[in-house]
């Protein structure tokens, strides 16, 4: 098998891209569509100062490698929103790709915001999903971190299997109101929302899997024990299977829904700040102060 770029040795094979690649010419490419949805979507310049939020997983931490490697002006975040053994490998994990990186690393402990109660601890007590409330917890500190230290935007290692699949579920369920707001990049709608960018939504999961392997990046195996049996992960199973059969049919989903769509509408709900912590929402307290709320509520019932 022979580089179809160099003609050398090819070490890998994408059939969705019709490719056979050798791992310079790997990286190469890989890299070159981050920086072709960078510039595309006019995420941020190289003056930008960017936060990667880094998760520990092979997405975020490859983007961050990515991101460094391509010149940007990057720092990492990790939220640590449980005060477990797992939490902490991971952290360590993520710390050793700092040295590496010779990049700046920030860790936020979520728990404080709850008196030291996990997302799990939280979901259980107030019956809600695990998923739901810990992603308004990641969304608000990513956010709340990203403003108050003077970052212009926040990137996160969505891939494209994750946005095809949101999108196929959007689809499936009609949901109209998340298509207009889905696109890899949010802008700025408030003073106090820093806008969001996903610049690996050219990638595919597995490729961005190969990279982390390829390059020897550390991160963690395993997907989050309560993502199992998510909605999101059953549209990526059918994704996987359609992509078997047709290879490519993934990222031609997904670019078709950007091109049918062409510039983004941002008929966002009215913004106003939260009564309580002041940061945006659209009802007069944000997800966060409502968690607390009723957390509080739930505390004084049952006092154990
Ligand atoms: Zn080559
Ligand atoms: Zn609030």
């Amino acid at each position: 098998m022979k580089c179809t770029i160099c003609g050398k040795e090819a070490l890998i094979k994408l059939r969705h891209y019709n490719l056979k690649l050798c791992k310079d010419h790997f990286n190469e490419f890989i890299e070159g569509r981050v920086e072709k949805v960078i510039k595309k979507f006019k995420m941020f310049g190289r003056k930008n100062k960017v936060l990667v939020a880094v998760s520990g997983g092979k997405d975020s931490v490859s983007l961050w490698h990515i991101l460094v490697k391509l010149n940007y002006n990057v720092e990492a975040l990790f939220i640590k929103t449980a005060k477990d053994e797992i939490v902490q490998n991971t952290l360590e994990i993520v710390q050793k790709n700092a040295e590496t990186l010779s990049s700046k690393l920030h860790v936020v402990d979520a728990t404080e915001m709850f008196e030291g109660l996990s997302p799990q601890q939280i979901a259980f007590t107030l019956r809600r999903p695990v998923c739901s409330v810990c992603g308004v917890i990641r969304r608000y500190v990513m956010n709340k971190f990203a403003y108050e230290n003077g970052f212009e935007v926040v990137a996160t290692g969505h891939n494209l299997d994750d946005e095809a699949a949101v999108l196929l579920g959007n689809i499936i369920h009609w949901q109209e109101g998340y298509m207009e707001r889905q696109w890899p990049y949010l802008p700025k709608t408030h003073e106090k929302l820093v806008p969001k960018a996903k610049p690996l939504v050219f990638n595919y999961e597995e490729d961005i899997r190969t990279y982390a392997r390829l390059n020897g990046i550390p991160h963690v195996q395993e997907a989050c024990p309560f993502s199992v049996g998510a909605t999101s992960l059953m549209y990526k199973r059918l994704l996987r299977e359609l992509e078997e059969e047709q290879p490519g049919v993934t990222l031609n989903f997904y670019l078709g829904f950007l091109r049918k769509k062409g510039e983004p509408r941002y008929v966002v709900e009215e913004l106003r700040e939260c009564e309580v912590c002041g940061y945006p929402t659209t009802a007069t307290k944000c997800s966060i102060c409502r968690l607390k709320e009723q957390l509080d509520k739930k505390m004084k019932k049952s006092p154990t």
